[in-house]
């Protein structure tokens, strides 16, 4: 299902397991962050088709964290740039954070739910992965890389953010 966020912003929500994905457009480059799961991935084409755009005219590709309902159809995107961090992605392949150069996009480090969790601003809309979700909603703290600390430092981060939009990773 296609979510019209903002004239710039769509939501994909799936009916299987998985992450929300969205797709930002900026200066005509196309933007996905998140890419669901693998069992998402038709689902996701046929979206993508929907707003007229194959998975090929993918510019970049960002992913909040490291986990495979989020990650799992980084394939699709063959001619994109796959950007996270490295505390969570340590092959070459997934590019490092801190060199994106999206200067509309604000990355903020929120480890609590993975080591490497990353909260994505644009203007006024934040891109919230596992750490925070709608109606206080936090992410899970009990799996790999979790912690209760390092949440709690983080939400306090977020507090300090004005966002109107809240995107996040489940819905
Ligand atoms: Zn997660």
């Amino acid at each position: 299902m296609i979510q019209k966020i903002k004239e710039n912003i769509w939501q994909f929500i799936f009916t299987q397991f998985g992450s929300c994905a969205y797709l930002i457009k900026i200066n005509k480059k196309s933007i996905i962050i998140d890419t669901g799961s693998e069992w998402n991935k038709y689902e996701l084409i046929e979206d993508l088709k929907k707003l007229q755009i194959a998975s090929s005219q993918i510019d970049i590709l960002i992913l909040t964290h490291n986990h495979p309902d989020h990650t799992g159809n980084i394939n699709l995107f063959q001619n994109a740039k796959v950007y996270g961090s490295k505390k969570d992605f340590s092959n070459d392949f997934i590019l490092n954070i801190n060199n994106l150069n999206i200067p509309e996009f604000k990355i903020i480090e929120t480890p609590g739910h993975s080591k490497g969790g990353i909260c994505i601003l644009y203007k006024d809309v934040l891109f919230s992965g596992d750490t925070i979700f709608h109606n206080g909603g936090i992410g899970r703290m009990d799996l790999q890389g979790g912690s209760e600390t390092e949440m709690k430092e983080s939400l306090n981060k977020l507090k300090e953010i004005n966002y109107k939009i809240l995107c996040p990773g489940h819905v």
